[in-house]
């Protein structure tokens, strides 16, 4: 017989709770799981005191709410993607997975 007991870690929206999954339920580090899901259209940001991630349905325009995606740490629309924030980003660019 084969039994494999699964340990890892999962990736979940933060948003509506979906899990990431590329066929493989659980990753060894949450750094490759968070890498895998970036690499398939998710939003990561590392915030001040937390980490946020979003599966591409939950990405909206930080200005009108439209579906968007990542530009310098913001989300916009592409009618956005120009929008003068008058604030810096509050989140760091994904810039890798972290150990
Ligand atoms: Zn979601
Ligand atoms: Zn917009």
């Amino acid at each position: 017989m084969s039994a494999e007991r699964i340990e890892g870690f999962g990736i979940y929206c933060d948003g509506c709770e979906t899990e990431h999954d590329e066929g493989q339920p659980v990753w060894d580090t949450p750094g490759e799981g968070i890498d895998s899901a970036v690499c398939s259209g998710w939003f990561y940001s590392r915030e001040k005191y937390f980490d946020r991630i979003l599966c591409p349905r939950c990405q909206t325009c930080e200005v009108c709410k439209a579906p968007g995606h990542e530009v310098d740490g913001h989300l916009v629309c592409e009618e956005h993607e120009d929008h003068g924030f008058t604030l810096p980003a509050a989140v760091a660019p994904w810039d890798g997975p972290r150990g």
